[in-house]
């Protein structure tokens, strides 16, 4: 019952992302239209052209970022797990994830365990999961001065624990208890999706995500993973 259960939520924030999705794309395609019919008209200048193109081209980004959220999450999840390094993908996405804090004037740290942490996972999966922990907490700290995110990873008992915190806008309790839930977001440019399927996928590895987060100050966020060793 309750894998049925898991399944029909699944088809349903499937079917129900496909609805909206529809509507999201759309938008940014029609503005893309407006300013290309614009830039064909050579009347403006080239600055303005050049202006034209910046807009188009932040659209599509969008889409591209919309459409790849949604596949991340309708992919049937062939569950190949496999053993891996925490640290080691830690670092990895730390490398991946730099250029997008530094151009947001935000500084990403991490401390190297030096250990191998290994739990079992699909590794596209665990990549995603934690690039979107990240990217939150890049985003949350764009208005802030001095803004920072640092990741840890640590075992504690038999769990593998990976620590995201930032100084950044923070939440109001409600914001808290509404973390999860699909297509809440804060965000003009949000989609509510990402944390949606990190918690998702976090509950199928048997896993567990705690938050403590004060308004003005900043969040963290605490995910337990079952160690493979
Ligand atoms: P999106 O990033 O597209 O808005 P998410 O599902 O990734 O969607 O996140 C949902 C919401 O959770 C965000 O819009 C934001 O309000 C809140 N949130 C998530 N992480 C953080 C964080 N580190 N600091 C503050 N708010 C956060
Ligand atoms: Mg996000």
């Amino acid at each position: 019952l309750y894998l049925e259960y898991l399944r029909s939520e699944k088809v349903d924030t499937i079917n129900h992302v496909a609805a909206s999705l529809a509507h999201e794309v759309r938008n940014p395609l029609t503005a893309v239209i407006g300013f290309l019919k614009i830039i064909r008209n050579d009347t403006i200048s080239k600055e303005k052209t050049n202006h034209f193109i910046d807009i188009c081209m932040d659209e599509i980004k969008r889409t591209e970022i919309i459409l790849s959220e949604y596949l991340s999450i309708s992919k049937p999840s062939k569950q190949v797990y496999e053993p891996i390094d925490l640290t080691r993908l830690l670092n990895a996405i730390v490398d991946i994830m730099t250029p997008y804090a530094n151009m947001n004037n935000v500084h990403l740290v991490t401390s190297d365990y030096g250990q191998e942490i290994n739990v079992s996972a699909n590794p596209n999966e665990m990549k995603q999961l934690l690039i979107n922990f990240i990217k939150n907490a890049i985003e949350a700290c764009t208005s802030v001065s001095n803004g920072q995110v640092s990741i840890r990873v640590y075992r504690e008992s038999r769990y593998a624990k990976i620590t995201i915190l930032d100084n950044g806008i923070g939440m109001s309790k409600v914001q808290v208890d509404r973390l999860g839930i699909i297509y809440f977001s804060t965000k003009t440019k949000g989609t509510g999706v990402g944390l949606t399927y990190s918690y998702q996928l976090i509950r199928s590895m048997k896993g567990d995500v705690s938050v403590q987060s004060e308004p003005g100050k900043g969040t963290e966020f605490i995910i337990s993973l079952p160690l493979l060793d």
